[in-house]
């Protein structure tokens, strides 16, 4: 019987133990996961802290999927030490678990700046449910009326909506000249930014953080923060967002090959046989920009944990490929982006098609490359994401109907018809693939 070991328990787990028993119904299987519950939906932990959710519905995929799958959770155990050659991992309490094939989905960490005073109480991430409880605790006991956000991506973003909706007058400050920088342009951005004004949330744009304040009455306790113009901002807390990184540090003295996430092939396996890795800390293939890299998104952990997962199993199954893409709705503003989509458009090639109503909050951009769709932002109106999701995926040349893509009556008709069959007919199949 083969035993499977998954370290980390989150989006990448949940996809590889689904794939692993569609194939292999009897192994052993294994989790290990340093939190001490099982998955839940990361990216709803903005929602937990606002009040909004609670933990039961984020418990991710149901409450009794690990007793369903027969997965032996280790919940709550830091693994410390991986041993490729004897084939064994050791918990932080020097239990000792041997694998005949190991999956690493250890995910991200965030990134914390070394400047002064980043040890004052009231200084947070916003990665983990629990980092969500600890900053609940303290806007409660110290009755927090103001916060600053560090960091205007998606994580900093989320925190910003959960803290405004607490009540607390929050001020977001980034490096960039706009939020979401990394996937949304400057008038995309713009509809973003006007929504989280309208809810009492300053910006404030081009500017870092170069140190924590102390409370006047107390230097340990948070009281502000000091910009690099000089000007000081007043605050109970500061939440840092300012981007993570692929959490490597249990594989960092292995022989497993790293470049900025664990280096994997198209079968998600590592240099290492038997050795798989997914998700956040590995690096994936991007069919956009033809190449491996980290795409830290929920939806791209659970494919490539599924792929993992069937590979571990013995299939060989090739990763189809991803692309960066983001859908989000905050501050009342729906957002899809997908690819390319922050490239000037006489860059390289590239040809920009776009339809902006300021009035309506409405943006539709597509980035076009010898005809083939590249990337789309869609802002305000993200219904056709999907259809035109399909035409990119498929490099479908779309020079002859590419103004209808961003048009306010676009609709499958708007489509050719061989087309439009086609289209129909993968959507109606794709969920349907089994390996067996
Ligand atoms: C606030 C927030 C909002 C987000 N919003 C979105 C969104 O809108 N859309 C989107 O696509 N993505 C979003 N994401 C990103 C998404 O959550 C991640 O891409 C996804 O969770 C990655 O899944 P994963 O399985 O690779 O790892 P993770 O979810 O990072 O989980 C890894 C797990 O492994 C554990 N672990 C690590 N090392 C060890 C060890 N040595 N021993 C034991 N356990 C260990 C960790 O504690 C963790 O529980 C958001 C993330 C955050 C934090």
């Amino acid at each position: 019987m083969v035993k499977y070991v998954i370290i980390g328990c989150s989006a990448g787990a949940v996809g590889a133990v689904e794939a692993i028993r569609e194939l292999d119904p009897v192994g052993d299987i294994a989790v290990i996961s340093e939190e001490p519950i099982p998955a839940y939906s990361r990216p709803m932990i903005g929602k937990y802290l606002s009040g909004e959710v609670n933990l039961e519905n984020m418990i991710f995929p149901s409450k009794n999927f690990w007793e369903k799958q027969k997965v032996q959770l280790f919940l709550g155990k830091k693994a410390v030490k991986l041993d490729l050659t004897r084939k064994e991992i050791e918990l932080e309490d020097a239990e000792k678990i041997g694998f005949d094939k190991l999956l690493i989905a250890t995910g991200s960490k965030p990134i914390i700046p070394n400047i002064e005073g980043v040890t004052k109480k009231g200084v947070y991430t916003f990665t983990r449910i629990a980092d969500a409880e600890h900053i609940r605790e303290t806007v409660y006991a110290i009755k927090a009326q103001k916060a600053v956000v560090v960091g205007v991506g998606l994580i900093g973003i989320t925190v910003t909506e959960a803290l405004a909706k607490l009540g607390l007058k929050v001020t977001l400050i980034g490096r960039r000249d706009r939020v979401l920088n990394q996937v949304l342009d400057q008038k995309a951005a713009g509809i973003l930014e006007e929504a989280m004004r309208k809810e009492g949330v300053c910006i404030v744009k081009g500017r870092t953080v170069q140190r924590i304040l102390g409370r006047k009455d107390n230097d340990d306790m948070v009281g502000g923060v000091l910009l690099d113009d000089g000007s000081a901002i007043e605050c109970d807390l500061v939440v840092f967002a300012v981007g993570v990184v692929p959490r490597t540090e249990l594989v960092i003295n292995t022989e497993l090959k790293i470049n900025n996430g664990v280096l994997t092939d198209r079968f998600t396996r590592t240099n290492i046989p038997d050795v798989y890795a997914c998700g956040d800390v590995a690096e994936t293939y991007d069919f956009v920009v033809g190449k491996q890299r980290v795409l830290a998104l929920w939806p791209l952990a659970r494919i490539s944990g599924r792929v993992a997962g069937y590979n571990m199993a013995g299939l060989k199954l090739e990763y189809p490929g991803v692309a960066s893409m983001t859908a989000l709705n905050h501050f009342g503003v729906p957002i899809i982006s997908v690819g390319l989509t922050t490239q000037s458009g006489d860059s390289e090639g590239y040809e920009t098609l776009v339809f902006h109503d300021q009035k309506r909050r409405i943006y539709r951009k597509i980035m076009l490359k010898s005809g083939k769709i590249m990337g789309m932002t869609l802002v305000g109106d993200v219904e056709r994401a999907g259809v035109i999701f399909h035409l990119m995926k498929n490099k479908v040349n779309v020079e002859d109907f590419k103004h209808k893509l961003i048009a306010d009556n676009f609709s499958l008709a708007s489509l050719p018809e061989t087309l439009r069959k086609q289209l129909i007919w993968e959507v109606c199949n794709e969920f349907h693939y089994s390996p067996k």
